[in-house]
């Protein structure tokens, strides 16, 4: 078995420089949410030039694909890519490399399927991360239906096993009063923007008894139209978030009775729409952690400094809800630069981020070796995450 893994560690730098092209090239080109046409196309062509049955447009979603690569009865096992940016500033979440890293990993495993044990290697290119869901309409789709377990990696400034990721429910709150001349006769008018700032205000004394790891922030979208006018309109939008769903979902109630009460109290009427694309807090699973864990000191990845306040969400977690999943975070840039920064996006093709995407890759090859050599790892993982 560590022969296997010596070999697979060989592939990977044997790839190194393809995999160095693949993670610049979706760099120099970054595409929004459900607009990765390229990126799907590149990692496509290289993971079925490496011996990959590739389908693109799975689940319903044109920029998604899944490459398969079988060895017979066995685990099924799913290694994630992300490729989408952000708009405006590019590659700063660095899902360049988590995209090479995911390709990279997959590559390695079909370099050596001479000596993998049965099963099924998935890479899953997953759409539309910052904001879109895509995994959720992939989770929907059918995608994961027969999926054991999944993993991927995440860019970061520091390398750490497990970072949560808090569940958040997107909601926007519309209030309908009646307006009236501001100075002749406001008596006449229903308030709607008061109904809006007594719901900040609500929220605020609210946020007072929640548990320091949730967070609730929202923005006036809608203001009224003119300062001698009581607004008819006016609208607000809120983002909920918790590290458990069910605590997700509780805060989420206790936010709309915020919203609901400030309706009453200005007598307008309220709306509430609940947005679709809700991500899901990031299950932990400490059986899959484990395996990564080993395989990462043995191509000398170690942890940094554990930042547990500052936390973020993402849609793997609505994958770790449906089954076991992990997300390691990876240093790919110095300690103490932020995501979703230019230097960030900067640092995504520097040095630092390659040796991180090779080492990744190596760890992710690794750990999905492990998983089909061992299949009762696979029914430990399974186990753990019914036990929650
Ligand atoms: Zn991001
Ligand atoms: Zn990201």
């Amino acid at each position: 078995m560590s022969d296997a893994k010596h070999a697979i560690r060989q592939a990977v730098d044997g790839l190194a420089g393809e995999l160095e092209t693949l993670s610049q090239t979706i760099h120099d080109h970054p595409e929004l949410g459900y607009q990765e046409a390229k990126a799907c196309g590149w990692l496509s062509d290289f993971l079925g030039r490496h011996g990959f049955k590739v389908e693109k447009g799975v689940g319903g979603v044109e920029t998604a694909f899944r490459a398969s690569l079988e060895t017979g009865d066995g685990p099924t096992i799913a290694i994630l890519c992300e490729y989408d940016a952000l708009p405006g500033i590019g590659h700063a979440c660095g899902h360049n490399v988590i995209a090479a890293a995911g390709a990279g990993a997959g590559a390695a495993l079909a370099h050596v399927k001479g000596q993998l044990p049965r099963g099924r290697v998935l890479v899953i290119g997953t759409p539309a991360e910052e904001g879109g869901g895509g995994k959720v309409k992939l989770i929907r789709g059918g995608v994961f239906t027969d999926v054991d377990c999944a993993m991927m990696i995440h860019g970061f400034d520091r390398t750490l096993l497990h970072q949560d990721l808090l569940g958040i429910v997107r909601v926007n709150f519309d209030f309908t009063g009646k307006a009236a001349h501001a100075s002749a006769d406001p008596w006449a008018g229903i308030n709607a923007l008061d109904a809006c700032i007594q719901t900040f205000n609500a929220i605020s004394m609210l946020r007072q008894q929640v548990r320091p790891d949730c967070r609730i922030h929202g923005i006036i979208t809608n203001g009224g139209a003119a300062a001698n006018i009581i607004p008819e309109l006016a609208s607000a939008s809120f983002y909920v978030r918790a590290p458990r769903i069910d605590a997700m979902w509780d805060l989420y109630r206790r936010v709309v009775a915020c919203a609901e009460a400030a309706a009453r109290a200005t007598g307008a009427t309220l709306r509430v729409l609940q947005l679709d694309n809700v991500y899901e807090p990031l299950r932990r699973n400490q059986t899959l952690l484990d395996l990564f864990a080993a395989n990462m000191a043995t191509v000398g990845l170690a942890e940094g400094e554990p930042i547990p306040d500052r936390l973020g969400s993402s849609d793997i977690g609505n994958v770790s809800q449906v089954l076991p999943a992990i997300q390691p975070m990876i240093g790919i840039a110095p300690t103490g630069m932020a995501i979703h920064t230019r230097d960030f996006a900067e640092a995504a093709v520097q040095p630092l981020a390659k040796a991180g995407l090779l080492a990744a890759a190596k760890t992710m090859a690794m750990t999905t070796f492990d998983l089909l050599a061992e299949p009762a790892k696979v029914k430990a993982a399974k186990d753990e995450f019914a036990r929650r």
